[in-house]
């Protein structure tokens, strides 16, 4: 049975969800001495920002931790890349908060441009003040939105529904992304700014996006134009915009976010042209049921090895797509264990080239299953597609991916050079109609394998009576050939012969093959 801790507060929707699938929730808020005495006992933690998951506390919790929740976005208290190094998955729920903040930047929109907040205000002091109210309206308005992810799109789809012309710039992604959610993007800040009348700010704090709308940025604007925040407080300069709005540049400023929270400096805030709200973006019903039920799903599928939505160190996968690359990730992972056992010596770099309709996937997980293969079995620890590539890198293994080549006769492939010293292996496998894995190449010779059972691999000079011989050893034995393959490039040259059997081989009987004149190695691998 699965224990979870939720070490913060998560709505009780999440918590009852959890139980219903038979998990045992612990629900208290630990010390930071309890939480490292105790972690060892979870499969999984909830958290969201005040609970610290340090190096010592994930070091503390493997074996059977395998997954850090944090209800809701930002991840800071929690170390990403000692999660990492351990094999612990971190995710988050980003798409909970996703509509209350959309809704709330609209609401900020239509409040700023109507002046409610000053009419309510004028209301409750007894004063009719008609003539001072006077506002404007969305409807025709050019708005302008910098971050075209999560949030802002939905801000678009609810400011298309209000007949505004939307453009927005994000050089992160397509236009093919966006064209769904009308809107038009632009190719950089200098071209959106001088166009909008409202700007609406919905990108991470990063250092790229800190105080990317300062004194320059607020020049650039039409003058009388507005702007609402709802992201980071720091994205803005706040004494810029200040200085902008008493300046008449900037007609007025909604903010949900602040430079320092609660702020330091209430002069902006208390400007007749700003309203603003205490960073209520999430702070919703719903948005707190929705980000509990987001959290509590994306673990219990990372339990069950599942693809997950929103993975922190693991690239996050939709559904269709880990369809599409779960066949792969098997292939790979058995190729690295073929390699593995095939090789049985300190590998120094690994090249993986990926080929065909398979790069269209998010291949560093092949990559990742490749690696998985080759170093599980032979580290006491465990090797997964998280900590994998990381691990490598820890044993001084260069590990490289290509794109594109030739793939011959397939329509997709893996090929894998593999540099111990001055040696190289290669192997290659492909799938044949979409889920069916095969090793196809070994050092160059065409082979075709089923990565799965017992497999001997030859390397000898083909002549007559060598599968013979070979044969006849395995007869005496009582092994079973289920199937062979021999590959060459050229007649009587060098060879290379794959033999599936039915049974394991014992060491004498490789031996026996081996002492055989023609056979220059011979290996035996189990998968
Ligand atoms: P997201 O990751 O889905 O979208 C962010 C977008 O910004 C991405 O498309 C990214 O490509 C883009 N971007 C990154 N750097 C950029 C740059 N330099 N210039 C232009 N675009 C850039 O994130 P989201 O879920 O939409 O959240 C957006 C912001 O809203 C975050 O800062 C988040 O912390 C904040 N947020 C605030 C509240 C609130 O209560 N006010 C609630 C939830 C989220």
């Amino acid at each position: 049975m699965y224990r979870i801790w939720i070490t913060e507060d998560l709505d009780e929707i999440g918590i009852e969800w959890l139980r219903e699938k038979g998990v045992e929730v612990e629900y208290s808020r630990p010390t930071y001495e309890e939480l490292l005495e105790r972690v060892k006992e979870f499969d999984a933690l909830i958290v969201r920002t005040n609970t610290r998951v340090t190096e010592e506390v994930i070091a503390r919790g493997v074996p059977r931790l395998k997954v850090v929740g944090r209800a809701g976005v930002g991840f800071d208290n929690i170390d990403t890349d000692a999660a990492t190094r351990y094999g612990v998955l971190v995710l988050n729920a980003p798409y909970g908060y996703m509509i209350s903040t959309a809704e709330l930047t609209i609401g900020l929109m239509l409040a700023l441009l109507r002046k409610i907040p000053k009419a309510d205000l004028y209301m409750k002091n007894e004063q009719w003040k008609k003539r001072e109210l006077l506002g404007a309206e969305l409807y025709g308005k050019v708005l302008g939105i910098i971050g075209v992810g999560r949030i802002g799109r939905q801000v678009a789809i609810r400011a298309n529904a209000f007949g505004m012309r939307v453009l927005g710039y994000d050089p992160y992604i397509r236009q093919e992304d966006v064209d769904k959610y009308g809107v038009k993007l632009l190719s950089s800040l200098e071209e959106l700014l001088p166009q909008v009348d409202i700007l609406t700010l919905h990108v991470p704090l990063t250092e790229e996006t800190k105080y990317m709308i300062s004194e320059r940025e607020l020049r650039l604007m039409k003058k009388g134009a507005f702007i609402i925040n709802c992201s980071r407080g720091k994205v803005i300069k706040s004494s810029a915009l200040y200085k902008a709005i008493v300046e008449g540049q900037i007609a007025g400023a909604a903010l949900d976010v602040h430079e320092s929270e609660p702020p330091s400096d209430w002069s902006l805030i208390k400007l007749p042209q700003v309203i603003a709200t205490p960073h209520i973006g999430s702070a919703t019903y719903e948005a707190q049921q929705k980000v509990a039920l987001e959290v509590v799903e994306e673990i219990w599928m990372a339990l069950q090895g599942g693809p997950v939505r929103s993975s922190i160190n693991m690239p996050s996968l939709p559904p269709e797509v880990y369809a599409y690359l779960k066949p792969y990730l098997y292939l790979s992972e058995k190729m690295g264990q073929f390699a593995g056992q095939w090789i049985r010596k300190p590998v120094d770099e690994v090249r993986l080239t990926y080929i065909g309709d398979v790069v269209d996937l998010p291949y560093s997980l092949i990559t990742a299953a490749f690696i998985k293969g080759i170093l599980d079995p032979v580290l006491g620890e465990p090797v997964n597609y998280i900590n994998a590539v990381c691990m490598a890198k820890e044993r001084g293994i260069s590990v490289t991916e290509n794109v594109g080549g030739q793939g011959g006769e397939f329509t997709n492939l893996v090929r894998v050079e593999i540099r111990v010293g001055k040696e190289y292996y290669e192997i290659a496998g492909t799938l044949i109609g979409r889920n069916i894995p095969k090793i196809v190449e070994i050092d160059g010779f065409r082979v075709d394998v089923e990565p799965k059972g017992n497999i001997i691999l030859t390397r000898h000079i083909d002549r007559p009576g060598m599968i013979g011989k070979i044969g006849t050893i395995l007869g005496e034995r009582n092994i079973n050939i289920a199937n062979m393959y021999v590959g060459r490039k050229e007649v009587r040259g060098e060879a290379v012969m794959t033999l599936c059997v039915d049974e394991p081989v014992p060491q004498e009987v490789l031996d026996g093959i081996r002492s055989i004149e023609g056979f220059e190695r011979v290996d035996f691998i189990s998968l």
